[in-house]
């Protein structure tokens, strides 16, 4: 039995499991970008709450809350903490999660960790610039990748291609 097939069957996961081995090894972060730390206090100034609550405190949005789910247009998303372009237009697409999903990433803009909050492993993926939490990634996607990565909307700012 294949390990992932053992551990799903111990633990009763879903199909789609959002520990990916493989996507930890393959995404490997940019280390010329150079950081941006700022202290608590200063990201409270500087994002929403609820913005706030997801990039800094790991949280999680409400499915179908964020307007980003339709937005069909040409264009990046970028970081909402420090603006560093995290995917384009061409990579998303409908899931039908309720969160803006993309079947990758640009190149090197994010670093992936393994989050143990709901017991079993997820991998997480933040930022790689100011190391803000933007969500989790799926093996359960499209091809070409077959990555799915499930976004919060208020981590991100769109800028439509006529504004890049
Ligand atoms: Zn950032």
């Amino acid at each position: 039995m294949k390990r992932r097939t053992f551990l799903q069957a111990l633990v009763g996961l879903p199909a789609a499991i959002s520990f990916v081995p493989s996507v930890e090894a393959s995404h490997k972060p940019d280390h010329r970008i150079t950081p941006l730390k700022l202290s608590e206090k200063e990201w409270k100034a500087r994002l929403s709450d609820q913005q706030f609550y997801v990039l800094r405190d790991e949280g999680t949005e409400r499915a179908f809350s964020s307007h980003l789910n339709d937005e069909k247009r040409e264009g990046e998303y970028r970081c909402a903490g420090c603006d560093l372009a995290l995917f384009t237009s061409d990579l998303k697409f409908d899931s039908g999660t309720g969160w803006p999903s993309f079947y990758t990433v640009i190149k090197g803009h994010i670093d992936t960790s393994t989050d143990f909050k709901l017991i079993y492993p997820r991998t997480e993926y933040h930022c790689v610039r100011c190391g803000g939490h933007q969500g989790h990634v799926f093996n359960d996607g499209p091809q070409p990748t077959g990555e799915r990565w499930c976004n919060n909307g208020v981590a991100l700012r769109f800028v439509p291609k006529e504004q890049i």
